[in-house]
């Protein structure tokens, strides 16, 4: 058995390699759930939607998220409404997220909704919310504060951001600054524990590694693992999305560098990309850049090679 940490992108880029080594059922992917967010009454969580959509077949590999030839009817007259929703949610994906509403408004937890819904899918990979409990990524900007999709999608990350921060569900609308660290369910960390190794594939690690190393156990029981980490960086530059400002946001180099000094505690191999010019010490030097199945495929062929086995 092998266990991912995973966000939205990069990560599932290499599990859908991985997929061709094992069986699904022999894999376990611990999810981000600090981007989720209600839309329109209905319950969006973007990275496990992105995980279990990979394992049913029917992603939508150009963006890496929502359904493959999904229709966007419902948005788009919502949005003739006047309800501006400004994340495009297409119909089937919104089916998912009206079901997953439905099942944590009955009191399911976020854990158990996301099995009954693998199960409707035929997921038959081990897909884990990081936590049951409502933690969300804010971003700060010199005159505000806001959720990290509001900053992403909305803004489309034109905005300064001066800080990032984690808020968990409480009285006001946005939350309040967590006191304690968010609760990893037991089932995240049995299946850090039980795997042969962790991987922690390219995902950005302020937003969507870090998020679930927050969570109460996760780092301990990673320091008794043999832990693979893939480095989502190319020199100063992240191969998609917001990770450059807000590493820098978050006081640390945009750099694979940066990303192993935030996991050096109880990483044991480091992978980076041979385009890299700043190479670690007993690094892993591969090409790390999945642009299409194949390489993602001989990608995961050769992290799987470095997977100790007792
Ligand atoms: P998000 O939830 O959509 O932000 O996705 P992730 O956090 O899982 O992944 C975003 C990160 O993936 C970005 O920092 C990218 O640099 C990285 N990434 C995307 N594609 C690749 C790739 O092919 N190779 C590597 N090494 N990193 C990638």
């Amino acid at each position: 058995m092998i266990t991912f940490l995973s966000g939205g992108t990069g990560t599932p880029k290499l599990v859908r390699g991985f997929r061709k080594l094992y069986n699904d059922s022999d894999i376990s992917v611990v999810v981000n759930t600090a981007e989720d967010m209600w839309v329109s009454g209905n319950h969006l969580s973007p990275d496990i939607d992105t995980v279990m959509y990979l394992f049913a077949g029917i992603l939508n590999t150009d963006t890496w998220w929502g359904i493959e030839d999904d229709t966007t009817i419902t948005n788009d007259f919502l949005n003739k409404m006047g309800e501006n929703e400004f994340i495009t949610v297409g119909d089937q994906d919104r089916a998912v997220h009206i079901a997953r509403a439905a099942m944590l408004k009955r009191g399911l937890s976020l854990t158990e909704s996301t099995k009954l819904i693998c199960r409707e899918l035929r997921v038959y990979a081990n897909v884990l919310p990081m936590t049951d409990q409502e933690v969300t990524t804010f971003v700060t900007t010199p005159d505000t504060e806001m959720h990290f999709q509001e900053y992403w999608v909305k803004k489309k990350g034109r905005v300064e951001i001066t800080g990032v921060k984690r808020r968990c569900k409480g009285e006001s609308q946005n939350g309040g600054p967590c006191k304690d660290e968010p609760a990893a369910t037991p089932e995240v960390i049995d299946a850090i524990e039980s795997a042969d190794s962790v991987i922690i594939g390219p995902s950005n690690p302020v937003t969507s590694i870090s998020p679930i190393l927050e969570c109460s156990g996760v780092r301990e029981a990673l320091k008794k693992q043999f832990v693979i980490v893939m480095s989502p960086f190319i020199g100063d530059t992240p191969i998609s999305g917001p990770a450059k400002a807000l590493m820098e946001a978050w006081g640390l180099k945009p750099t694979s560098r940066g990303t192993y000094n935030l996991y050096k505690d109880f990483l044991d191999i480091f992978i980076q990309d041979t385009r890299d010019t700043d190479i670690i010490p007993g690094a892993v030097v591969l090409d790390t850049l999945m642009l299409d199945e194949k390489i993602s495929i001989e990608l995961a062929e050769s992290v799987n090679a470095l997977i100790k086995r007792e």
